[in-house]
């Protein structure tokens, strides 16, 4: 038998040593360059008992991607063994993602007789951190962040034991061999007393405290503090983007947030009861991946204000190491534990770095002497229609390869996009995508872009012949692949990209009508796209239809500041001027009218097709947000502020030459006139939500007349907002369309990355 997948580190020997021996059944299990292999011999009932086996209990780290059996001749050997590991054979191997502290651990963490009791460092073959203290292949002990630290006889004894299950389980230590905890002051000098307890006592008295984790450091203060959370806020320079907590318990979560509401229509009115537990979110926030899972937060949450001000949402995670298990016992609440770093830069997480970055913001350092090779932010997600969407893609996931359903002839690098950043890597037939590595927009995150792209080289042998970029001149992503030398270029536009993410995604190749609604990208014309609808393959596309483009007064300026958005919008929505009385008029009236200059003479007004932007436009017409204060602010506020119950729609024209032209003013329209008419935001904006929803709807059946395609993949970052994606997709399906929605990676840009690799694979296997 051989066993493809992610079946190394991952505990599957001793797994399949364990089911033979209990079978009576002899042979051997090894490793090598592809996998497992199993020479299995014994009555026919128990090798069928066996194969039924090894996909249905495999270890719950284990991937299994395919397992292939051929039928050999009985040699008559006796007993079971594990075959010794061929050590050149170990290259193609799947590295696996950092695991949340198992069941089993954590028994033994609370057994004041185990030798691990209390031990912040404790883990096994089923959890523990990998991806984050790999340095290099193969999987070994010397190649990872506990090389410096021998194992004792007791912790050696474990590891060389198949029947235990700590059998080849690298990172494995006790009290007596391994990593250490240390409380440190701002000026990294030790402080007295045991550290968990004291740190949970400073939390308690309001401190800011540095908390080394798996992938770098947080920042944590008491959730419940007002002084505290709204000190961190003011010392990382964040104005009001939420903070994630971290909750001792799933109870805990429970009193916070609405895990039963996720089918959005429950949440209507704010109302926000029942018993009903959703088990798509329970399965989330208790998952080994234990990501930040965005839900809707209860009224009267206990949670101080500066958490998450204004929003309707909280971002909550249950404890992930020992260390978090420990410390929130200890301190007995929930907690904030945002990212290590100030304001955009990356998130700190070797330790010079955090006492340096960090002294101006943390009052006392919780850390410990086992390195961070790899810096790796915590996952996010939201509960989508019983499963997950990915809103950042890291920690837990990664580096966990995409199957492609068609393989790389060549390898490739896709180089992604600007914001959100990620890279991707494609052999075989898997794409490894990394981690979220952020906007590169300083030197330190470009970087840890270059760096991530070395290391992952490394990491899966991946030497690439061709490298994938955006068509953006200006991104720091293209810049790079047009620096590589040796290679194949291939441009990929943005939303081409999206739409062959989401196919890749789905494990399709299309052709498909795709539509890829974002902030911003490039377009083949020059022009700034971002409402697009395109009918696209993985090899190429048509822009068959798009939003009717509007001018950006100011440029970056109207990103940053909704209003301008509103005022180009209601310019053009009104060519006799907008009626009197709208408030953001009055609220802006100074800019007012050089803006309008500015829109209507284009002088720093590039035109755009984004929905993003006509999302912001609405939500600053509506005095939502008339300036942000961090990306997609302002899209995220308005889908918060729409009133669920609201079933009205309005409507949105088409001109019907090629491409199709949406009228993006027509709902502006409707959005001021309601306004004046007295009725309420929250009405106004679920009913602008749905109008986006319906005419994506109706250009979809306009362009399957045209076109024969029955299928529609939704991807880019305005499908974040999953009262739009769940109204787009619904309405759909009630037109008989089969719909591709994101769920392995983001659908923002920081899913760019798969697309592109999935492009560059499909024009190589033309060439
Ligand atoms: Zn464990
Ligand atoms: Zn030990």
């Amino acid at each position: 038998m051989r066993v493809e997948g992610v079946v190394q580190g991952v505990g599957f020997r001793p797994f399949v040593y364990a089911l033979a021996t209990r079978l009576g059944l002899a042979g051997h299990v090894g490793n090598d360059s592809r996998g497992v292999f199993v020479e299995i011999e014994g009555p026919e009932a128990g090798v069928a008992d066996f194969l039924a086996s090894l996909t249905r209990d495999a270890p719950p780290l284990a991937r299994i991607e395919r397992v292939s059996a051929t039928a050999i001749t009985p040699n008559g050997a006796a007993g079971f063994s594990i075959a010794p590991s061929d050590p050149g054979g170990q290259r193609s191997a799947l590295v696996s993602a950092d695991s949340a502290t198992c069941e089993d651990c954590l028994r033994e963490l609370a057994d004041p007789a185990d030798r691990r009791f209390g031990y912040p460092f404790i883990n096994c073959t089923n959890c523990g951190p990998r991806f984050t203290i790999v340095r290099d292949v193969p999987y070994d002990r010397p190649l990872t962040t506990m090389a410096g630290f021998p194992m004792c006889a007791e912790c050696a004894a474990e590891y060389h034991d198949p029947a235990d299950r700590r059998f080849h389980a690298q990172p494995v230590c006790c009290p007596a061999c391994g990593p250490r905890l240390h409380l440190l002051d701002a000026a990294g000098d030790e402080l007295p007393g045991e550290p968990l307890k004291q740190a949970a006592r400073l939390l308690a008295e309001g401190h800011v405290l540095a908390v080394k984790g798996l992938g770098g450091y947080h920042l944590a203060v008491d959730a419940g503090s007002e002084p505290a959370a709204a000190a961190l806020r003011a010392r990382k320079h964040r104005e009001d983007k939420p903070f994630a907590q971290m909750v001792p318990d799933i109870g805990g979560v429970r009193r916070l947030c609405a895990l039963d509401a996720l089918d959005e229509d429950a949440l209507a009115g704010d109302a926000v009861d029942g018993t009903a537990v959703d088990l798509a979110a329970e399965r989330l926030l208790t998952g080994r991946r234990r990501p930040i899972v965005l839900l809707p937060r209860r009224a009267g949450a206990p949670v101080a204000r500066a958490v998450a001000p204004g929003s309707h949402h909280l971002g909550v995670m249950l404890p992930y190491t020992p260390l978090h298990h420990l410390l929130l016992r200890e301190f007995g609440g929930p907690i904030v534990l945002t990212s290590g770093n100030s304001s955009d830069e990356p998130i700190a997480y070797t330790d010079d770095d955090a006492l340096a970055r960090l002294a101006g913001i943390a009052d006392e350092f919780l850390a410990h002497d086992r390195p961070i090779h790899i810096r790796t932010d915590d996952s996010v997600v939201r509960p989508l229609r019983g499963r997950e969407m990915l809103v950042r893609r890291a920690r837990g996931y990664v580096p966990e390869p995409i199957t492609m359903r068609t393989r790389f002839r060549r390898q490739v690098l896709a180089c992604g996009a600007e914001l959100k950043s990620t890279f991707c890597l494609g052999k075989d037939d898997h794409a490894f995508m990394s981690h979220h590595i952020g906007d590169l927009e300083n030197f330190e995150t470009f970087r840890s872009y270059t760096e991530g792209i070395s290391h992952f080289q490394r990491l899966f042998d991946v030497i690439p012949q061709v490298v994938a970029h955006d068509l953006h001149p200006e991104y720091l992503s293209t810049k790079y692949a047009l620096e590589r030398e040796g290679v194949e270029l291939t441009g990929v536009q943005h939303h081409h990209a999206h739409i062959a993410s989401c196919l890749a995604d789905n494990g399709e190749e299309g052709p498909v009508i795709g539509v890829a609604f974002d902030g911003l990208g490039y377009g083949p014309d020059g022009a700034i796209w971002g409402g697009e609808f395109l009918l696209a393959d993985l090899t190429g596309f048509e822009r068959a239809g798009h939003l009717a483009t509007v001018p950006m007064p100011g440029g970056a300026a109207a990103i940053k500041q909704p209003w301008r958005m509103a005022a180009a919008y209601l310019d053009g929505a009104y060519p006799c001027g907008p009626p009197d009385g709208l408030d953001i008029q009055r609220r802006n009236a100074q800019r007012w009218h050089d803006v309008l200059t500015m829109a209507r003479r284009g002088i720093n007004a590039p035109v755009t097709s984004s929905a993003g932007r006509l999302f912001d436009a609405v939500a600053a017409i509506l005095g939502v947000r008339d300036v942000i204060n961090y990306e997609g602010q302002a899209a995220v506020e308005l889908e918060q502020r729409a009133d669920l119950s609201e079933r009205a729609a309005y409507a949105a024209g088409i001109d019907e030459g090629d491409p199709l032209r949406i009228a993006g003013s027509d709902l502006i329209r409707a959005v001021a006139d309601d306004l004046l008419a007295g009725v309420d935001s929250r009405v106004i904006a679920a009913r602008f939500h749905l109008g986006v929803a319906r005419v994506i709807v109706t250009t979809c059946m306009l362009l399957r007349e045209r076109s024969g395609l029955r299928v529609v993949a939704l991807s880019g970052g305005v499908f974040q907002n999953l009262l739009l994606l769940n109204q787009a997709a619904a309405g759909l399906e009630r037109e008989d369309f089969r719909v591709l929605v994101h769920s392995q990676v983001p659908p923002n840009d920081g899913g760019i990355s798969l697309g592109q690799a999935a492009v560059a694979a499909a024009r190589d296997r033309l060439a």
